[in-house]
């Protein structure tokens, strides 16, 4: 009947109330006193009795993310202690800048059983996200476009479908071919959404190790790859990690505009493009603004100057290849959507969650940037049609911008 009723493998355990079973006085079998709980286990987070080959359980763990687009899953324990102590300093620092969430939830980023009570392991997952008209010189072309003032710079992940929508959605998938396979299954599916050590677990798991520029990178796909991860309450066998490869290279800490790599696998947030773009809301701080050049969503450079780049691989989903023309488009195109239209062209894209006025902001800046180099009316015209955006910190960013111009250097 349990069974009919929906709980999956349950167990039934007729216990006697207590007070009639240790009882010896008039206590009989179908007697109307005697009262019997149904103590029915249902395996889940807490309960799982079902036993199976784990390590034949990874490795079809493995061959169905890899129908799922997945290029590489790894398994590890919930033991981060060792990474706490650097955590905590990060946070001491005010690294985080206005990402209060990272300190919000203590420790529990490093510990996974806390966030999740009942997790045992931890299955971390990636997906290459290299679009495909990134041609094999497509290093080089980023590189060179950071340098057309003109042009509008977004990261190379955000130009397609949100990564968030897309990882989730298969993460979801996976784990549900899992609990098919053994039986109902505890799991929590994360991707950049909750705090997470991300990176450190990924590291842990063997998918690459952590790059000067803090960032996972390996030997077959470079850095340019998406993490996820499934927290599970089963014991799982654990990857092994790999070594890193960065040796004496230091090409990411002395390429990046802002310094805000601060030591090798040390970053502060509040210097870094993509913090600045994304995560911050208000004003950028004044003195950062000049660095951020053309890059008006994210920032690329300690990736694209990273020799091991040259084997990230092209994404197995078409999710990640650009939209609405964003590889290739002009400050001026990108600064002339009205609200509306923002909201029509970044539809299922990650860039749609900072919406119009910070999209504004961050455009402004760069065109204050490309009015110290270039003579160009057709900027300074769109810039003038913004001047009194109802929102002050459009507004304030594009009068810096205005003022740019009086700097300009032939
Ligand atoms: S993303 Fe850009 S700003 Fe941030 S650390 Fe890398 S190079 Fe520096
Ligand atoms: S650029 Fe050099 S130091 Fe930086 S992550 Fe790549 S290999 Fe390591």
């Amino acid at each position: 009947m349990a069974r009919q009723s929906g709980f999956p493998h349950p167990q039934i355990t007729p216990q006697f109330d207590q007070c009639i079973s240790q009882s010896r006085l008039g206590c009989q079998v179908g007697s109307k006193n005697l009262r019997i709980t149904l103590i029915l286990k249902i395996q889940g987070f807490y309960n799982r009795q079902v036993s199976f080959n784990s390590t034949q359980f990874v490795t079809q763990i493995r061959e169905w993310a890899r129908e799922l687009g997945f290029s590489q899953i790894g398994v590890t324990g919930v033991d981060l202690s060792e990474a706490e102590a650097g955590l905590l300093d990060w946070l001491a620092k005010g690294f985080h800048g206005s990402m209060d969430y990272m300190a919000a939830h203590g420790l529990k980023r490093a510990r996974p059983a806390e966030l999740v009570p009942g997790t045992i392991s931890v299955i971390t997952a990636s997906m290459n996200y290299l679009p495909l008209v990134t041609a094999e010189d497509w290093q080089a072309k980023e590189l060179a476009r950071l340098d057309k003032a003109e042009d509008a710079v977004i990261s190379l992940y955000a130009r397609g479908r949100d990564y968030h929508k897309v990882l989730r959605g298969r993460l979801s998938s996976l784990a549900q071919l899992m609990a098919r396979h053994i039986g109902p299954l505890g799991y929590r599916v994360f991707t950049d959404s909750a705090p997470v050590m991300e990176a450190e677990l990924a590291v842990r798991s063997g998918q690459g190790w952590r790059g000067k520029h803090t960032l996972v990178l390996n030997r077959e796909a470079g850095s340019m790859f998406f993490l996820g991860e499934i927290y599970v309450n089963l014991d799982l066998p654990s990857s092994t990690a790999q070594s890193g490869h960065c040796g004496s290279c230091e090409a990411c800490i002395s390429i990046c505009p802002t310094q805000a790599i601060v030591a090798p696998q040390r970053l502060d947030a509040r210097r870094c493009i993509s913090y600045l773009t994304i995560e911050h809301r208000g004003s950028i701080p004044a003195e950062l603004r000049p660095q951020i050049g053309n890059r008006i969503y994210g920032c690329d450079d300690c990736q694209l100057v990273c020799p091991w780049n040259k084997y990230a691989r092209r994404d197995a989903l078409p999710d990640f290849d650009p939209r609405e023309g964003l590889d290739d488009a002009s400050l001026i195109a990108l600064f002339g959507w009205s609200e509306e239209k923002f909201l029509q062209m970044t539809e299922g894209s990650a860039i749609r969650r900072i919406g119009h006025a910070r999209w504004l902001r961050n455009i402004a800046v760069a065109m204050g940037n490309a009015l110290r180099s270039l003579p160009r009316s057709d900027i300074l015209a769109a810039l003038e049609q913004r001047a009194n955006h109802p929102d002050e910190v459009v507004r304030e960013h594009v009068q810096w911008a205005l003022a740019q111009a009086s700097l300009h250097k032939p």
